[in-house]
């Protein structure tokens, strides 16, 4: 039988993902991607913006019409009714009990051994001992790399985020468990793994933070092995975190969910950092790694973001000439504290910002591929496609292989060079050098 998970939304809901098609793969179903045909689809549903909701409404609303369609995540935690009206054979799994997901497929297979239908084996699928940690997939279906959730949960109250209302406090998997998982994976052939939660750096098992973790992390895994945070958020970034990422394991490639370059706009949001720790942070990741790859996401049109607050937050991303821009609108959320905010940008202002602040990325983007010909990097081999071999380097970019060893597989690592002609707005090309 085919499933399909579809997931919207941040890595962490991708990882969930992961466990989740994983614990149907080892009943024996057959993972699928979304054009394909399947009798169930899991759909891994996001609030952070409205686009996300009304993405995942569409998707539902399409996949209703072929296969039951099993819906879950922030979104569906968030607006459980409004999902529920799309079409007839819908059914909710609220977060708490998202991690029953994973004992579905093994219910399945006896409700319908016992003569059930699909349908009726999904009604009667009742509460299981399961724990928001139980994710860990030991084979990933959408994915060359590995993720490992260690965090979940938020205790911050930002004042545009219904994260936090919908994944709940901040709650760290024990450093022990986070280890075990990280050794059984590298065992199981994964080369990369990338930690995951909804507010990483809030990682706080028995006082030692993420920088404790990685830590203990680095001192018991083998030099083969490589890891990546999903994301950082800058208030709780210290020096013992920093210095764990002078340790060539810790991947080049850093993702900082900075929103805007103005204090002001950062006090009205709640954020719980300012710009003089954030420029810490900068500064020592420049100097720890060469010319690490930083994405940032940026909101545009937050409230009190007049044309000086966001001239400081465009000016500041191209003098710091970060690699990436993720770029979002702002659009106020319901149960937030900028539901009703009365300081509101006009729209057509916000997407203005939103335009330069792309078009900005997409030059600065350009400009770090540029910076990288003749250097050397690590690569993950990730797909043989019709004679073009593609893979993912330690500062994150898209490559293409020029010279692709025979034995290559998904997932292998290796030591590469990037070409010394890397044509603008192109993918570049890398040489293998050996095999790590
Ligand atoms: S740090 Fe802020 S934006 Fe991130 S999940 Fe927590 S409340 Fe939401």
């Amino acid at each position: 039988m085919n499933v399909c998970v579809y997931t919207l939304g941040c890595r962490l809901n991708q990882c969930e993902s992961e466990g989740i098609a994983d614990s149907f793969t080892s009943e024996g179903f057959n993972i699928v991607k979304e054009k394909e045909f399947a009798e169930i689809y899991i759909v891994n549903t996001c609030t952070v913006t409205s686009k996300a909701e009304q993405k995942a409404r569409r998707m539902i609303r399409h996949f209703a019409t072929t296969g039951i369609c099993i819906v879950t995540g922030c979104y569906a935690q968030m607006n459980s009714d409004d999902i529920k009206s799309l079409a007839n054979n819908i059914v909710i799994i609220p977060l708490e009990k998202k991690a029953h997901l994973l004992k579905l497929a093994k219910h399945i297979n006896v409700a319908m051994d016992s003569g059930m239908s699909l349908s009726a084996s999904i009604d009667s699928f009742a509460d299981v001992e399961a724990s928001v940690f139980d994710f860990d997939a030991a084979t990933f279906s959408y994915h060359s790399r590995a993720y490992l959730k260690v965090q979940d949960g938020c205790d911050n109250n930002c004042g545009y985020c219904r994260v936090h209302v919908a994944r709940g406090k901040a709650i760290t998997l024990d450093s022990e468990k986070v280890i075990k998982r990280a050794l059984q994976l590298r065992e199981q052939g994964f080369y990369e793994i990338m930690l995951t939660g909804v507010n990483l750096t809030m990682y706080d098992h028995e006082g030692d933070g993420l920088g404790g973790l990685i830590e203990k992390l680095l001192a018991v895994s083998a030099p083969d092995v490589r890891y990546r945070l999903s994301s950082m958020e800058a208030d709780h970034v210290d020096d013992r975190l920093l210095n764990t990422f002078k340790d060539d394991r810790i991947q080049p490639h850093f993702h900082i969910p900075l929103q805007s370059a103005s204090d002001k706009v950062l006090q009205r949001a709640n954020r719980k950092y300012d710009m003089k720790h954030l420029r810490y942070i900068i500064k020592r990741l420049k100097e720890i790694k060469d010319d690490p790859f930083i994405a940032v996401d940026v909101i545009t049109g937050l409230p009190q973001e007049f044309d000086e607050e966001f001239k400081e937050t465009y000016d500041f991303i191209k003098e710091t000439e970060f690699s990436q821009l993720h770029v979002f609108p702002f659009s106020p959320r319901p149960n937030t504290d900028f539901e009703n905010a009365k300081d509101k940008v006009p729209e057509y202002v916000r997407d203005e910002r939103a335009t330069l602040l792309r078009d900005l990325s997409v030059e600065l983007h350009d400009k770090y591929i540029q910076r990288q010909r003749g250097k050397e990097c690590d690569v993950i081999f990730q797909a043989r496609r019709k004679g073009v071999y593609t893979g993912l380097t330690g500062n994150y970019l898209d490559v293409l292989i020029d010279n692709p060893p025979v034995f290559a597989k998904e997932g292998m690592l290796f030591r590469a060079k990037f070409k010394d002609d890397i044509a603008i707005g192109e993918k570049p090309y890398i040489t293998i050098l050996e095999d790590k």
